[in-house]
């Protein structure tokens, strides 16, 4: 069985041009069957319904179509959207759609949990599981446009689970199956990658043609603070990772989760600045969701307000963000950390299933 949605959609051109050429069927065929993966993507080959039954059921043995089966799905009453999907080996991933003005963005997860153990984030927590295939990836988008086309995110973020340059190989073919018009189309400036700066596949990232958008979580503008929050500081350091952003050739953004008394100074502001100004880097402030951290607590609102000030009288272009879908816990992996915690845990979340749509 090939697994036709973890190839690109090129490679999965070439596969069935050639099994329909052996089997002997019009070329026609092609051009009905491709639309079915990605861009009006049928849930089965049995759904194709405009292809003669024969030919579905040989399809049906040859290329496998990869589903996510939807465990929970939440609406906040900001209508942010959250998705835990399981796979096919019981793994569980998330992820959230967020609608803003006549942009819907859904974020997706590379991995089942994360080694990196950051440690304001609910993903680190878990640690790692593994990575997910490419069908995994893009199928997080492919599985909401098939629940309602209306739904078809405009924006991309791989801002859910994992960490997407540890997976580079099934990201690497992923970005494309997400930009290219025989996928999902999406534009290459509407597709940003999050990461906390994996230097040697970033830099393959980097050599990527497309002007696909790079998202590097800072979060601490010196190596100490740093190393406090991101054990892979020790593995990458700031400065070489402040090196390499100064290679990419394309704005970057600095993301950078606001925690009070600890990196929301200030003189941390100050520090952060002399960063990202030689950078022109854009620096997108973000409140501390508690979920992630029972431990930390978030900036003061006076506090990150103050923050930002501060960014931009140093001539640092920087955007406060609001948080969205706080009542579902709609940041980085926690639902599936409710969901894997304790009995309690568990029931609320049959519960809050029953509430909602599914
Ligand atoms: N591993 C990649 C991408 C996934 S994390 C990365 O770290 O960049 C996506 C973003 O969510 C990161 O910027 C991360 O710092 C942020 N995040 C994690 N936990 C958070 C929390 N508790 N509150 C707010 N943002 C959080
Ligand atoms: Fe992993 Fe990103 Fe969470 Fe850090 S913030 S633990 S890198 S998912």
């Amino acid at each position: 069985m090939i697994d036709l949605l973890s190839l690109t959609p090129a490679a999965a051109r070439a596969a069935l041009e050639q099994w329909l050429r052996a089997r002997g069927e019009p070329a026609y065929r092609l051009r009905q069957i491709m639309p079915r993966l990605w861009q009006r993507p049928a849930a089965s080959w049995a759904d194709a319904t405009d292809l003669p039954a024969p030919l579905r059921g040989a399809l049906e043995e040859a290329f496998s179509l990869h589903r996510l089966s939807l465990k929970v799905h939440q609406v906040s009453n900001d209508g942010t959207q959250k998705f835990l999907w399981e796979l096919g080996d019981g793994e569980a991933i998330e992820s959230v759609l967020i609608p803003e003005g006549k942009r819907r963005t859904l974020c997706i997860s590379s991995q089942a949990g994360c080694a990196l153990g950051c440690v304001f984030c609910a993903t680190g927590r878990m640690g790692f599981r593994r990575n997910l295939n490419a069908a995994e990836i893009a199928g997080q988008v492919r599985e909401v446009l098939m629940r309602d086309p209306a739904l078809k995110p405009t924006n991309i973020v791989f801002m859910g689970m994992g960490e997407p340059l540890l997976n580079w190989d099934a990201v690497d073919s992923t970005l494309t199956t997400l930009n290219q018009p025989e996928g999902l189309g999406i534009g290459a400036r509407h597709i940003t990658l999050s990461t906390v700066g994996i230097l040697p596949n970033l830099a393959k990232f980097g050599r990527r043609k497309e002007q696909f958008r790079l998202a590097v979580s800072l979060h601490a503008p010196t190596p100490a603070l740093r190393r406090e929050l991101m054990p892979i500081e020790k593995k990458y350091a700031l400065p070489d990772l402040m090196e390499a952003l100064k290679q990419f050739r394309r704005r970057v953004t600095l993301e950078y989760v606001l925690i009070g008394g600890t990196n929301d100074s200030l003189e941390t502001a100050d520090q952060l600045a002399k960063l990202a100004k030689p950078l022109e880097a854009l620096v997108n402030l973000i409140p501390l969701h508690p979920g992630g951290a029972p431990d930390l607590t978030p900036s003061t609102r006076a506090q990150m307000l103050a923050f930002e000030r501060r960014l931009k009288e140093r001539g640092v272009e920087a955007v406060l963000r609001r948080s969205r879908g706080l009542d579902i816990s709609a940041a980085c992996g926690q639902l599936r950390v409710e969901i894997a915690g304790p009995a309690r845990a568990r029931g609320k979340i049959r519960s809050e299933e029953h509430a909602h749509i599914e």
